[in-house]
């Protein structure tokens, strides 16, 4: 027998968020997000139920590879555009369009032939000061992709640092909308966070959303808001089993470094799953777990392969319950991964892109 621990990724659950994400935002078209292998999920096991999408956006050209031999003939849009300039060999040969972010992007393209021009999203820095050309170039970079036979039709777009957060994106979109408001092309603003909290904007909501980690079932804005607000679902479920029962006295310690001790006598489960599947480290004492569908709290230390929890809330469990560290239990039960993550110290996107790969996956 293997390990207990599994996978589970749920095509139900994404096709649920893809319209949701739809609705959020009526009339735009959408990209699901695939880089970093669909968020942690896997690209091969996320295509079919995320299909419905208008393109899909990744990063890796691998991906893009990946993409096309699953079949799939519409948009694909590499969000960072390339990073070599053969990679425009590839993309002219798989009718990839390409974010261009920077001087040498374009040097690249005007040096390449192609029989196919490219379609292009020109990258506009609005303030999260990562990659775009910044306001005052950027209608320079415009006037020069719109020179080059090589370029199709231009697109624009830009990222917000603040989507989720009290700062907001209205600098940004004023910056964005003030440089770009006379240039023709279609538009991107929007992530999950944008996309959910301020899409009723037209100007926000543009032509492309790019919705990533809602479409996996995480509340971009947790804690403010959880996935049951949104309506979004666990779209990964991460289950093992308990494979060992302690009974406790006071006083009695739990794991490496004995950083639980009982004050009272308790029923501890010992569960297959540790960091070396992915689980984070760093959560600590009071993590929520289910156990058989029932919410109970982790203690002591994770460790390389086990973790433990307290059974005092499930008196019945015992050797071989079913364990939910994320996601859904057969019962329905739901624990949210913003939850974990936050337990952690971190978010959901870290986590999920972070199972690890000796974690067996299935679809269903
Ligand atoms: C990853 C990414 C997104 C999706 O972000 P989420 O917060 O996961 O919705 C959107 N746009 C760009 C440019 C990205 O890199």
């Amino acid at each position: 027998m293997p390990r207990p621990i599994l996978a589970t990724i749920h095509p139900d659950a994404l096709r649920h968020n893809l319209a949701r994400m739809r609705a959020a935002a009526p009339d735009a078209r959408v990209w699901a997000i695939v880089k970093a292998n669909a968020y942690g999920h896997g690209i091969e096991r996320v295509f079919d139920a995320l299909r419905g999408a208008d393109g899909f956006a990744l990063l890796d050209l691998q991906e893009a590879e990946r993409v096309r031999a699953l079949g799939w003939r519409g948009p694909i849009l590499l969000l960072e555009g390339v990073f070599d300039p053969r990679d425009l060999e590839l993309c002219s040969r798989l009718g990839l369009w390409h974010a261009v972010h920077c001087d040498q992007q374009i040097d690249w393209l005007a040096a390449h032939k192609t029989q196919v021009p490219h379609r292009v999203f020109l990258k506009m820095n609005s303030g999260m000061n990562r990659l775009g050309f910044p306001p005052q170039r950027f209608r320079a970079a415009w006037t020069r992709l719109d020179a080059l036979p090589q370029v199709e039709e231009i697109s624009l777009m830009t990222h917000f640092s603040d989507a989720d957060a009290p700062r907001g994106i209205a600098h940004q979109v004023r910056s964005f909308v003030e440089t770009t408001h006379d240039l023709p092309g279609e538009r991107s603003l929007s992530n999950s966070a944008a996309s959910l909290r301020h899409a009723g904007d037209l100007q926000v909501r543009g032509d492309w959303i790019r919705p990533g980690v809602a479409v996996y079932g995480s509340a971009p804005d947790f804690p403010e808001h959880d996935i049951r607000h949104w309506d979004l679902q666990p779209t990964m479920t991460l289950a093992s089993r308990l494979i060992g029962v302690q009974q406790l006295l006071p006083g009695d310690t739990v794991g490496y470094g004995s950083s639980f001790t009982a004050d009272v006598p308790l029923r501890i489960g010992v569960v297959a799953c540790g960091y070396a599947d992915g689980y984070p480290r760093h959560c600590t004492t009071g993590t929520p777990v289910l156990v058989d569908g029932v919410r109970t709290r982790l203690i002591g230390r994770v460790s390389m392969d086990m973790l433990a929890v307290d059974l005092s809330p499930v008196p019945h469990a015992g050797f071989g319950s079913a364990v939910t560290l994320w996601g859904r239990a057969d019962d329905g039960a739901v624990l949210p991964i913003d939850e974990v993550a936050a337990a952690a110290g971190t978010l959901s996107y870290e986590l999920m892109c972070a199972l690890a790969p000796r974690v067996p996956v299935v679809v269903g």
